[in-house]
């Protein structure tokens, strides 16, 4: 039962969630994060840091549709262990709806 995370982060990443990671899962791309489901230990600290909630366990409903990308990009996507500044206007987008389709971007991230 790994946690993801979700559309909820796309344009937010502020990046709480990546320092309190004890086996560093988190992988960064361009405008979002995602977790390694297989590295992920299951640990829940990051679920409650995250101020866009975002993070999710996979056992949730609205979450289980995520886990395949979250898998898919921590393959393509460098490692991110240090928190950086998040976007400028991250606040702006803070729980809109339909991020996927709207923003999504498979570029990696440059990540630490
Ligand atoms: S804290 Fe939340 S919004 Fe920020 S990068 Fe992590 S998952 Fe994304
Ligand atoms: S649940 Fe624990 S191991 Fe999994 S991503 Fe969050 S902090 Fe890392």
């Amino acid at each position: 039962m790994p946690y993801v995370v979700t559309e909820a982060c796309i344009r937010c990443k502020y990046m709480d969630c990546v320092e309190v990671c004890p086996v560093d899962c988190f992988y960064e791309g361009e405008n979002m994060l995602v977790i390694n489901p297989d590295e992920c230990i299951d640990c829940g600290v990051c679920e409650p840091e995250c101020p866009a909630e975002a993070i999710l366990p996979d056992t949730e409903e609205t979450a289980e549709k995520w886990l395949e990308l979250n898998r898919t990009y921590a393959e393509n996507w460098p490692n991110i262990t240090r928190k950086k500044d998040p976007p400028p206007d991250a606040d702006a987008f803070k729980g809109v709806p339909g991020k996927f389709e709207a923003y999504f971007k498979p570029d990696p991230g440059e990540g630490n």
